[in-house]
C-alpha cells in the first residue's frame, strides 16, 4: 500500500488572532460569510463587523445553534450563495458545518475553534447527524481547511473542562496510531483514491502529541483555570488541535473511538464531551491490549487533569444494558484495527474490568 499525508494549508495560533480575521480572510477573497456558534454570536458578530469596517470590508455573520444536519447545511448554503470565503467560529458542529458549506460552494475555508476540546478543526471531514442527534453520515472533502486559526486567549477563557476533554482526544491519537501501525490499517486521507498507509511523519506527530499532553497537561489546566496564556497552555492547544488532528487523520483511529461511539449510543451518552468519552475509551483499549504499565500512567494523569475513570464519571450508569450497548458490533468497527481478535463478549469483559479498576 502507498502512503499519504494531508494537512490544512495554514495553521496560526496565538492570543488575539481572531480579531485579525480581516487580514487573514483578505488573503482568500473579500466576500466573507461566517457561521458563529450561538454562545459567541452576540459578542463576536458585532466585534468582527467593526473589525472589517475599520479595514474597509464587510462580513456576513449568521448564528449556528443546534444540530448539524443535511437540511441545516442546505439552509446555510442558500444564505452563503456568492461568498468566496467561508469562516466557521465555534465548536465541532459549527466548524463541520462551515466545512460542508465551503466544499459545496467551492469557497476558501477558515476554521476558528473556540475551545481546544477536539481535533476536528484541521480535518477534511464532517460528521453529520439527524434531528434526533443520531449519527447520520460522514462527509469527506478533497482538501483540509485553508486556514486553521486558533486564538489562544479565547481558549484560555473557555471552561477548563473543554481543554481536559481535548487532552483525552489527543492522548487517544498516540495509542490508536500504535494499534493502526501494528495492524497495517489505512488512514483517512484521500478516500476517493485510497486506501493509504500513514507516513512516518504522521506517526512521529502522533507520538509527540502524547508526549506534550503528558508533559504540559497539568500546567496547562492551571493556566486555563487562571485564564492565562502560558507556554504550557500554548503547547497543549497545539497538541489538542494540530498534532491530534494531523495524527488521527493521517494514521487512523482504533478502539478508543469505538468505545466513545458506544457510550454515545447509550441513553445518557450525550452528557459527556467527545474527548471525555474517548478518554474512557483509552482505558478500555489499554485494558484490552493488556498494557498495564501505560494504563497506570494514563489513570494517574486523568486524576490530575480531571478525566473520567468510570462510566459514572461520564454521567452514564454502568447498567448491564449500557455495558452491552458499549460492547456491541465489535466485528464491524475499528476494533478490527487492534492487533488481536475481539468480539462483543470480550469487549464487555474489558469494560467490566475498567469499571472494577475505576471503583478501587
Ligand atoms: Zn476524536
Amino acid at each position: 500500500m502507498s502512503i499519504a499525508f494531508g494537512a490544512p494549508g495554514r495553521y496560526i495560533q496565538g492570543p488575539g488572532e481572531l480579531l485579525r480575521l480581516p487580514e487573514h480572510s483578505g488573503t482568500y477573497g473579500d466576500r466573507v460569510f461566517a457561521i458563529i456558534d450561538t454562545y459567541f454570536y452576540k459578542e463576536l458578530s458585532g466585534r468582527l463587523a467593526e473589525a472589517y469596517r475599520s479595514k474597509g470590508g464587510t462580513i456576513s455573520c449568521v448564528e449556528f445553534a443546534g444540530e448539524i444536519t443535511k437540511e441545516v447545511i442546505g439552509r446555510f448554503r442558500d444564505m452563503a450563495e456568492g461568498a468566496c470565503v467561508i469562516i466557521g467560529i465555534g465548536g465541532g458542529k459549527t466548524l463541520d458545518t462551515a466545512k460542508a458549506l465551503a466544499a459545496e460552494l467551492s469557497a476558501s475555508l477558515i476554521v476558528a475553534p473556540t475551545s481546544a476540546s477536539t481535533d476536528a478543526p484541521t480535518s477534511a471531514m464532517s460528521v453529520i447527524y439527524n434531528d434526533n442527534h443520531e449519527h447520520d453520515d460522514v462527509y469527506y472533502y478533497v482538501k483540509n481547511p485553508d486556514l486553521v486559526l486558533v486564538d489562544s486567549q479565547i481558549i484560555a477563557d473557555a471552561p477548563v473542562r473543554f481543554l481536559a476533554a481535548g487532552m483525552g482526544d489527543a492522548l487517544a491519537t498516540v495509542y490508536e496510531a500504535r494499534a493502526t501501525l501494528a495492524t497495517g490499517s489505512p488512514n483517512y486521507i484521500n478516500q476517493e483514491t485510497g486506501p493509504y498507509l500513514g507516513t512516518r511523519t504522521a506517526v512521529a506527530i502522533a507520538e509527540l502529541c502524547g508526549d506534550i499532553v503528558f508533559e504540559y497537561g497539568e500546567a496547562a489546566r492551571e493556566a486555563n483555570e487562571a485564564h492565562v496564556v502560558s507556554e504550557a497552555l500554548e503547547a497543549v492547544i497545539e497538541a489538542n488541535t494540530l498534532m491530534s488532528g494531523l495524527g488521527f487523520e493521517n494514521v487512523g483511529c482504533a478502539a478508543s473511538h469505538v468505545i466513545c461511539n458506544g457510550i454515545s449510543a447509550t441513553p445518557e451518552g450525550d452528557k459527556a464531551l467527545h474527548g471525555e468519552k474517548v478518554a474512557y475509551g483509552i482505558l478500555c483499549q489499554l485494558m484490552a491490549e493488556g498494557n498495564t504499565q501505560e494504563l497506570a500512567k494514563v489513570r494517574e494523569f486523568y486524576r490530575k487533569v480531571g478525566l473520567p475513570l468510570t462510566l459514572a464519571d461520564l454521567g452514564v450508569p454502568a447498567t448491564e444494558e449500557n455495558l452491552r450497548i458499549i460492547s456491541s458490533d465489535t466485528k464491524n468497527t475499528e476494533w478490527t484495527r487492534e492487533p488481536f481478535e475481539m468480539d462483543d463478549e470480550k469487549v464487555y469483559q474489558v469494560v467490566c474490568a475498567v469499571e472494577r479498576l475505576g471503583k478501587d
